[in-house]
């Protein structure tokens, strides 16, 4: 089995968030990065098909230089080789346009699955995957938690609300997000670290793709939380205060 795994590089999750000077993104000076969450776990579950049937994972991340640190992270946990779409200016492009470059570099791999996260921990669209899924013509399913090989295909377990889950049975090629938190995490080895660096990674430079950057939605502005602190004094008896109390944990605050 041929698995893709696409991986997006994110912001630390304890980095300190400033809005950059043009007030539409972060600003990425003195950032530290990381691998976006639920993309390790669909890494996790490509490396235990990998285990359990054979095949081979090759891992698929657009971004600036310092992406291929997170692949080399992935080779590093096991993955055989990779593919870094390179480009300084993805924020030229929306969802359609990432997933358009992808596809372009992946379309010949004859993939047999090919894994995306659920959605970014940065801007969160939950799109990337499914719009892959349209580009390349091959069926697709969200919010997934475990794959099984089946003699027609794959078996998937989803996800709903509530505790409910569902099997569903699909033909390959196919298209999976994975959801986070069904697996435990593997941790690269030193002998992981050491392989990684002569395993093969092909660079693409987006722009010979010759896909079209004209986004059709663009980000007008961000903008960080507001910070609302208010103190306010409960009057009367302590029977009325803890009264007033109580009323406003149960409509204002919602906690009880
Ligand atoms: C201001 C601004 C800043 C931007 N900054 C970035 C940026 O830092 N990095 C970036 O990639 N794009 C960036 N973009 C481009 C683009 O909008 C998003 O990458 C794209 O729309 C994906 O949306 P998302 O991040 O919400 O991912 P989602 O649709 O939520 O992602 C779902 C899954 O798709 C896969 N995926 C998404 N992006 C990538 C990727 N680049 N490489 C590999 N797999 C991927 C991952 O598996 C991810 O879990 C930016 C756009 C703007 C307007």
């Amino acid at each position: 089995m041929k698995i893709i795994v696409a991986i997006k590089q994110v912001p630390e999750r304890d980095a300190r968030i400033r809005i950059d000077s043009a007030g539409k993104w972060i600003a990425l000076e003195d950032i530290e990065f990381r691998m976006n969450e639920s993309d390790a776990y669909a890494l996790e579950e490509a490396l235990l098909l990998r285990e359990a049937h054979g095949g081979e994972v090759v891992v698929l991340s657009a971004g600036p230089e310092r992406v291929g640190q997170t692949i080399r992270e992935a080779l590093a946990k096991g993955a055989d080789r990779g593919i870094h779409i390179v480009s300084d200016a993805l924020s030229g492009y929306d969802a359609l346009g990432v997933a358009s470059l992808m596809a372009a570099a992946i379309r010949d791999e004859a993939a047999d699955l090919i894994l995306t996260g659920l959605q970014s921990d940065d801007l969160g669209l939950g799109q990337t995957g499914v719009i892959l899924a349209e580009l390349l013509g091959i069926c697709h399913a969200s919010l997934i938690l475990k794959i099984e090989k089946s003699d027609s295909g794959i078996r998937v377990l989803r996800e709903l609300e509530d505790g409910w889950f569902q099997h569903i049975d699909m033909s390959t090629p196919a298209l999976l997000t994975i959801q986070s938190g069904n697996t435990k995490l593997r941790y690269a080895t030193l002998m992981g670290i050491k392989k990684a660096k002569t395993k093969d990674l092909r660079v693409v430079e987006a722009a010979a793709l010759g896909v079209s950057a004209t986004p059709c939605v663009l980000l007008d502005s961000v903008a960080l939380p507001s910070r609302q602190k208010t103190t306010q004094m409960l009057t009367g008896t302590p029977a009325e205060a803890a009264a007033k109390l109580v009323e406003k944990l149960q409509q204002e605050v919602r906690v009880l």
